[in-house]
């Protein structure tokens, strides 16, 4: 570890852009830290920069696998998209190069973003950098570990149920997922198109919030963003006086593992102590969450994975002249058993006679939460939740148990489905594992809760250089 890529990424811009660093010697360093990195993080390290100045500073970005970049391979983790290289740039990707962020590396991922442990993907599994033996969380697991190992100073992620927040709290690090809308899906190699948002995985609160104020945009190649309403500030704030943060009382605390569960009760003291009120609130549907959850993201990602038939793109099977066989067998050989199992339960809730008691009744499920949301914040500020239920397990542990592995989803799905912004911070350790603090607010009060997030975190004063040693 240099002393570069001890910086974080706002301190290296501001060092950049006043002269002190070479933009070229900072992207040396994280190109020769990405080349040596030993978790599997990565699948693509770039040679040389493709941008600098701008407020970002040649600060170098790693980027999840999923999103399209020019020229370069964007496989979604999936062997069907094996060495694909698309022609043209994500959005969200291009606005941060002419923001002055150039492209570090393609980072790995459980296979079109299906997973909690990154053990998914058709390229390897991800080793936490806090303890090799275990997964890093997923899906956005290989932007999460590089960040935490110091290989990347910072990395997109996409989350669809979690998988910003649940890999950056399992590798002790920050993660924003926002407002559904905020920043353009254009670009996005798709999961779950409803639910599918990007957002930055951080060294500190200071940095997704440098970040993330240039990923917003309405982009008339994504017809559901919005941008924001309003700049993204950099947060400063110290004290929570005033701040209301709701407790939810509906969301079952049973599967918690007891050192998660003491890390949340320190952290709502701590914030006690900053001047806020810790207030129950009520979440009456969000339990469902989950079964809602797994209903519509497979029933999305049965239609989105329909492009995938060896004629376009990726992997071709050979059918022996004949094209039903042709497809059957791309689709067989090119995608993982997640995948194929979404695929099933998707294609299933949706089809004719079963629509409407599955995926209509999910559908209804969701705007309940989101109304619940909507109710709680009358009268809190926040919702305030662990992040995952349990740190970072041992990579194989889960993997032949599909419905405990999605209930690690459990707190982080209700956001999701009522398209609301939530972050995770780092927690403080539990058996020398990271734990994940996260707090949600109303659509687009990004700004109030990386301002949230940053007093807690000076508070809470958590050492991530364990996972860079
Ligand atoms: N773990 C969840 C799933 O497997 C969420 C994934 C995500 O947010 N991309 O669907």
């Amino acid at each position: 570890m240099s002393d570069i890529t001890d910086l974080t990424a706002a301190q290296a811009a501001a060092k950049v852009r006043a002269g002190e660093l070479g933009a070229d010697e900072l992207f040396a360093a994280y190109r020769d830290a990405a080349a040596g990195d030993d978790l599997n993080a990565y699948l693509y390290v770039a040679d040389e920069p493709n941008a600098s100045g701008g407020e970002l500073g040649g600060v170098p970005l790693a980027v999840k696998d999923l999103f399209c970049t020019e020229g370069v391979i964007s496989q979604s983790g999936s062997k069907i998209l094996e060495g694909y290289k698309p022609p043209y740039t994500a959005t969200v990707v291009e606005r941060l190069r002419d923001a002055g962020a150039p492209l570090l590396g393609k980072t790995n991922q459980d296979e079109f973003a299906m997973g909690s442990s990154n053990e998914n993907s058709a390229f390897g599994p991800v080793n936490n950098p806090w303890d090799r033996e275990r997964v890093p969380g997923g899906s956005s697991g290989g932007s999460a570990a590089a960040v935490a190992a110091g290989t990347a100073p910072w990395a997109l992620g996409t989350d669809t149920g979690g998988s910003i927040r649940q890999p950056a709290a399992m590798c002790g690090i920050v993660g924003l997922k926002p407002t559904y809308g905020a920043v353009s899906r254009y670009g996005m190699i798709a999961f779950a198109s409803s639910l599918d948002q990007a957002g930055p995985l951080t060294r500190d609160v200071t940095d997704a919030a440098l970040l993330f104020r240039h990923m917003t945009s309405k982009d008339p190649c994504d017809a559901t963003s919005l941008g924001s309403p309003e700049a993204i500030a950099l947060p400063s704030a110290t004290s929570l006086e005033g701040i209301r943060l709701g407790r939810p009382d509906d969301l079952s605390t049973e599967g918690v593992e007891p050192g998660v569960m003491e890390a949340y009760e320190r952290t709502l003291a701590l914030a006690e102590e900053l001047g806020a009120t810790i207030e129950t609130c009520h979440l009456p549907h969000a339990d469902h969450g989950i079964s809602a959850y797994y209903v519509i993201a497979p029933a999305e990602a049965s239609s989105n994975l329909a492009r995938f038939d060896g004629v376009r793109y990726g992997l071709r099977a050979d059918g022996s002249g004949d094209l039903l066989s042709m497809y059957t067998k791309t689709r067989h050989d090119g995608f993982g058993a997640e995948v194929k199992r979404r695929i099933m339960l998707g294609t299933y809730a949706l089809s004719s006679g079963y629509y409407d008691a599955y995926y209509g009744r999910a559908q209804r499920v969701r705007t309940l939460i989101a109304q619940d949301f909507t109710r709680a914040f009358e009268s809190v500020d926040f919702v305030v939740t662990p992040t995952a239920p349990t740190t970072a397990f041992k990579i194989g542990e889960l993997a032949d148990d599909p419905l405990a592995m999605y209930l690690n989803d459990y707190f982080t799905v209700p956001m999701s489905l009522a398209g609301i912004p939530a972050i995770s911070i780092p927690n403080g350790l539990s058996d020398g594992r990271p734990t994940g603090f996260q707090l949600t607010g109303p659509a687009f009060s990004e700004s109030r809760i990386l301002d949230a997030a940053h007093a807690l975190e000076q508070a809470i004063g958590f050492d991530g250089s364990p996972a860079r040693a």
